[in-house]
């Protein structure tokens, strides 16, 4: 059941956020100016991202893009290069599209209004909330993760906090508090104060200035708010690919942009759950034939690397292959959008999912023989 703060108890609470914020907040590169288009990058990377690697992203990213102009004329590649190891492409994709059209529509300035915003690609209502008040100050309010497990707390909501009808009450706490005008700040102060003092573990209740209000911390309730939903089961994956040489070249093939990790480039091979049959039971051969109608050989182990995704933990077994004959066969692609004979070089341009990219690292580093024109495995 949740518990109701009276006004002056509402009252007190803001006035604390706002103070510690103002005494405290963190120095991030978008609060310098609150440019929409900084703010609109930093939300989109911070989704699913710890703070500090947010941050090193972003500086990556401005440093290429410093308008949303770059953004628009950029290739797809190149935006997906930059976007490497944060997962959840489909975001990369759409702010892509979203560039675009704020070139097209909007002369390159992003709107910092929240029904405008929710318009364009990949923004949805928490996006447009996050840039309509940190970078617009419009009073809305915006509600992550953060925001969820403190007010779980505060209010003691013994309810999963991820539920419709939870959500639509946390969101109804956050908009009565929310001072008019102040909207910037104080959604700032409340997803700081989640991040850095009602931490998911190890709370910092002694010293925390709202603790006299918080009724999870009055009733010996912290440790278990927010109440969770029980976590997905981890799904164990095993991956086997084929790094097809030819001539000092690997064959690669790009996703085709519906898939996981569309419009990024990979080996072909196949996988299957782990468990169920060994990666050396997988007739890679045969695999690669069905994908790409290429006739290989399989030659040797090349490497084995772990990675993760969403649930999944994939075990990536890689193989150097060989074209059956020697000549440059021609491809026809069953499932992927399009394909390329690379050099180490070029692989460097081409967005890969972070298991590929250790695979990639690995043989330039221990295995630069491979890609000489006369390397025999
Ligand atoms: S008292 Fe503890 S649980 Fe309550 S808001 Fe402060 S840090 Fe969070």
């Amino acid at each position: 059941m949740l518990t109701r703060l009276s006004q002056s108890e509402s009252n007190f609470l803001v006035e604390q956020l706002l103070t510690w914020f103002r005494t405290t907040k963190r120095d991030l590169p978008w609060r310098q100016t609150y440019d929409p288009y900084h703010v609109w990058i930093s939300e989109i990377m911070l989704q699913q991202t710890q703070m500090e690697r947010g941050v090193a992203y972003f500086l990556r990213w401005i440093e290429r893009f410093p308008s949303v102009g770059e953004v628009a004329c950029a290739s797809e590649d190149d935006i997906l290069v930059y976007w490497e190891g944060l997962g959840y492409y489909a975001r990369a994709r759409n702010l892509h599209r979203a560039a675009q059209e704020i070139v097209g529509k909007y002369s390159g300035k992003v709107p910092a209004d929240y029904e405008t915003l929710l318009n364009l690609p990949g923004i949805g209502p928490y996006t447009a909330a996050a840039v309509a008040s940190i970078a617009g100050n419009q009073d809305v309010v915006v509600v992550d993760a953060n925001v969820n497990r403190m007010f779980a707390r505060i209010f003691d909501i013994d309810e999963p906090v991820k539920d419709r009808g939870v959500q639509k009450q946390v969101h109804q706490l956050a908009s009565e508090l929310l001072p008019r005008g102040k909207a910037r700040i104080f959604n700032q102060a409340l997803m700081d104060f989640g991040g850095l003092v009602c931490t998911p573990k190890a709370p910092h209740c002694k010293s925390c200035r709202v603790q006299r209000l918080c009724s999870a911390y009055q009733r010996g309730t912290v440790s278990f708010r927010p109440v969770l939903k029980s976590a997905r089961k981890v799904v164990l994956l095993t991956r086997v690919v084929a790094v097809i040489l030819c001539e000092g070249k690997v064959f690669m093939q790009k996703r085709e942009s519906s898939a996981v990790w569309g419009g990024l480039w990979e080996f072909p091979g196949g996988e299957t759950l782990t468990g169920n049959s060994s990666g050396d039971e997988l007739d890679l051969v045969a695999e690669v034939n069905y994908d790409t109608a290429l006739r290989v050989i399989k030659e040797n182990f090349l490497v084995e690397v772990q990675h993760q995704y969403t649930h999944h933990k994939v075990s990536l077994l890689s193989f150097v292959c060989r074209l059956q004959d020697e000549d440059r066969q021609q491809p026809t692609l069953k499932s992927a959008a399009s394909f390329a004979w690379v050099t180490p070089l070029e692989m460097d341009a081409l967005p890969c999912p972070s298991g590929v990219r250790k695979i990639i690292k690995y043989m330039k580093k221990q295995r630069p023989e491979m890609f000489t024109a006369n390397y025999a495995a």
